[in-house]
């Protein structure tokens, strides 16, 4: 039976993508060798530069993240180079120590909780046993969608500083970039991960590099060793410095990347920031007075995207979830990896506002009375207060 109104896409990733960005989209397929795509070309590795908060250099793949993920191991790193990963949840495992794995690095995972953040005392502990500095590379996911935690990342790379590290900083901000602060010339990150179906407001199908110098030469020492054509960095940057690619670009996802920078940049990023803030804030509100509990254990590393509640014991999240969404027409995301079952996530993240975060937290309260799951009334009424107390006009 069709479904009146439009669905309530909540998971954190992909997101809704605001019909400005659909109707760029929805435009003829043009010559990617031809004169006009050069600077369309140009426009959208000029736009991520800003968004990236980096004034280097930024590749664009036709990929989900986890092509993003290889192409920023594969690209510095050689097969047997040792990479500290840190263990955050589903994604530290499933896109980095995996993916690692796959190519033959030698793959020092962190252990932690899934409860908290990468830890700058953790990261201390196995950098200063490194005496040799053999360690290559540093992977942290800045914001781990499977939890709702967001890593500090300028007090990990404070540690690297101190002791003068030079291992490469890498950081996944696929659930966080264009929504969450992040700096990737400031914090000195030397690749920085994203895709397209987050923060940015489009489908799935791009993902990105933003890449220091540091990590670009680690790739041209590399030179003799074998190496993959399509994650190329050099390839792609060459083609790039005439708005071209080495080989077919996503060319619609571009024009969507396009009008998606544009509107980021319009609304002006400290503001998407506050935005997000202001959401994430609103939505833990809503979870304290329903009386349950968030994943996220330290305050200081709560998820402005991503909200992980786990479930009283006893009641199963998928079940909540499939009545949410067969009453209300309403997607959550799954508990991923050990939190499955125990957990839902509600995304707030992209193209959203008050009025959507006022609906979805309607469809949570309203879908855990209809699923018998035991919680206190009166989460939306502090999410709401939350949200007027943040508004000034
Ligand atoms: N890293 C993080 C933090 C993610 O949230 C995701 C996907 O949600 C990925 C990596 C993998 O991205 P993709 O599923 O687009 O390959």
């Amino acid at each position: 039976m069709p479904k009146p109104g439009r669905h309530f896409l909540q998971i954190p990733g992909p997101t809704n993508v605001p019909d400005r960005i659909l109707r760029a989209i929805d435009s003829p397929v043009i010559d990617h060798r031809g004169p006009d795509f050069a600077p369309l070309g140009r426009d959208v590795i000029e736009g991520m530069k800003a968004i990236f908060q980096t004034s280097g250099n930024v590749v664009i793949y036709p990929a989900s993240g986890t092509g993003a993920c290889e192409a920023a191991l594969s690209n510095p790193l050689s097969p047997g180079d040792r990479v500290v990963i840190m263990e955050t949840g589903w994604f530290s495992h499933i896109a980095w120590r995996k993916v690692a794995e796959g190519l033959g690095l030698n793959v020092d995972y962190v252990p932690g909780t899934w409860r908290r953040g990468a830890s700058p005392d953790d990261l201390e502990q196995r950098l200063a046993a490194d005496r040799g500095q053999e360690i290559k590379a540093v992977v942290v996911v800045h914001n781990e969608t499977s939890t709702g935690v967001t890593s500090r990342i300028p007090a990990l790379r404070a540690v690297m500083n101190r002791l003068r590290h030079p291992a490469l900083l890498i950081v996944d901000t696929v659930s966080s970039l264009a929504s969450i602060d992040f700096r990737h010339d400031e914090w000195e990150v030397d690749v920085t991960v994203t895709g397209s179906q987050k923060g940015l407001m489009l489908p799935p199908g791009l993902s990105f590099n933003a890449v220091s110098d540091k990590a670009l030469a680690a790739s041209r020492r590399k030179q003799g060793v074998s190496k993959s054509t399509y994650w190329d960095w050099h390839d792609m940057l060459k083609a790039n410095e005439t708005g071209y690619f080495p080989y077919t670009p996503a060319t619609n996802l571009l024009y969507g990347l396009k009008e998606a920078t544009t509107m980021l940049l319009e609304e002006g990023l400290p503001n998407v920031f506050e935005r997000h803030a202001r959401h994430g804030e609103a939505t833990r509100a809503a979870v304290s007075a329903w009386g349950l509990d968030l994943v996220c254990e330290d305050p200081r590393e709560y998820s402005n995207t991503t909200t992980a509640v786990l479930m009283p014991n006893g009641h199963d999240a998928d079940r909540f979830r499939q009545v949410a969404l067969d009453r209300y027409d309403m997607s959550l995301g799954t508990g991923l990896g050990k939190l499955a079952g125990r957990v839902f996530r509600i995304g707030h993240l992209g193209s959203f506002n008050d009025l959507m975060l006022a609906g979805t937290l309607s469809g949570v309260e309203m879908g855990l009375a209809a699923a018998g799951v035991p919680h206190k009334e009166g989460g939306v009424t502090a999410a709401l207060r939350a949200l007027a107390q943040g508004v000034t006009v």
